[in-house]
């Protein structure tokens, strides 16, 4: 049972709920978010009275795993099922909105090089009408050998870029002791699949007060990948994307398979925006096209690509970053898709 308190109220009214819970023989675990929430095991009910407890702001006696991420009200208890539109999902990010209708586009190589790459690449994706430069500076390499990234000073070249052509900065953090550098450049944290299931940094970013783009795991299941979201908004960040970016199955022909059924699936359990991942969730560049076509039109909110202006040049990921060429194309079909899909009803 989880009990949701009024925002701000007093310690007082907190702790008498505490305790009318733990007298009827319930563990009860405090997370501070937004607003405080109580998550109460065992214990035996009736608990009829809770929800008239002064500073008790709704009681979920049978919620989802994820009620914050799906936007659980006791009068809107599941199954009930959700399909919210565009315009009640989201947010905005500056001056750019996310998850309202437009399509939300970042693109970038994988990992943030020199100085004067990065300023080629941003204005190249901004003039392609993205509006988030990604890049990665702290990298989860499969390889210990393998590039890991330029660590603060690439996050310094790549804020510089994202600057100087008006876009917003997606960047990992691989631990919580990168939040407090990476809060300084990025717009954007983004938390890479390998670390899904990592609680402490998913907690961590509870607290940070910038959006928070959370790629779903290599082998996660929906469930397990809105419960890595559900730490992050009951910890007080409620600005979660999740980004589709492929799952490992035994196809060996692409990198790892493109999970377009999520869509609708979040759509239905979720109301946090949706970015879709081609470019890993396909591994090769030729595919990266047709699957941003395939996401835009099974409802995805935004894309995130990895670009360059010279693919084979890259540093890592090159096989599925496309060229600039190919962004326009996908931006410009993008477009032609949302204009047809708002033309049907869709
Ligand atoms: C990336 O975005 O470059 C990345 C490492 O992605 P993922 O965590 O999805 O592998
Ligand atoms: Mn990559």
């Amino acid at each position: 049972m989880i009990v949701i308190l009024e925002r701000g109220v007093r310690e007082g009214l907190i702790a008498r709920v505490v305790e009318r819970l733990t007298a009827a023989g319930a563990r009860v675990q405090r997370l501070d978010g937004e607003r405080v929430t109580l998550a109460a095991s065992g214990g035996a009910g009736p608990w009829d009275d809770l929800a008239g407890m002064p500073g008790v702001a709704s009681v979920l006696e049978n919620s989802s795993a994820t009620p914050l991420v799906a936007g659980e009200t006791p009068s809107q208890p599941p199954p009930a099922p959700k399909n919210p539109g565009h315009e009640e999902r989201g947010f905005r990010v500056g001056e750019r909105r996310i998850g309202q209708g437009e399509l939300f586009v970042v693109a970038g190589p994988c990992s943030v090089e020199d100085p004067e790459t990065m300023e080629r690449i941003a204005c190249a994706v901004a003039a392609a009408g993205a509006a988030g430069l990604r890049a990665g500076a702290f990298k989860p390499r499969s390889s210990p050998y393998a590039f890991q990234g330029m660590g603060e000073e690439g996050l310094a070249v790549a804020h510089r870029a994202a600057r100087n052509h008006g876009l917003l900065l997606v960047s990992e953090v691989m631990d919580a002791t990168q939040i407090p550098v990476a809060v300084r450049y990025v717009d954007i944290l983004q938390v890479g699949a390998r670390n899904m299931y990592n609680t402490p940094l998913l907690r961590e970013l509870g607290r940070a007060r910038k959006p928070v783009l959370l790629k779903r795991g290599l082998s996660a299941t929906i469930e397990e990948w809105l419960s890595a979201a559900e730490y992050v908004v009951s910890a007080g960040n409620p600005r979660v994307i999740l980004c589709e970016r492929g799952i490992r199955t035994f196809e060996t022909a692409t990198r790892n398979t493109l999970d377009l059924n999520a869509l609708p699936v979040l759509r239905e359990r979720s109301r946090l925006p949706v970015v879709v991942d081609p470019s890993h969730g396909t591994g090769r560049r030729a595919y990266v096209r047709a699957m941003a076509r395939a996401a835009v039109a099974a409802g995805a909110d935004g894309l995130l690509l990895e670009v360059h202006v010279e693919p084979d040049r890259a540093f890592s990921d090159a096989a599925q970053t496309v060229d600039i060429p190919t962004l326009e194309a996908i931006v410009r079909e993008a477009r032609v898709l949302l204009r047809a899909l708002a033309e049907v009803g869709a």
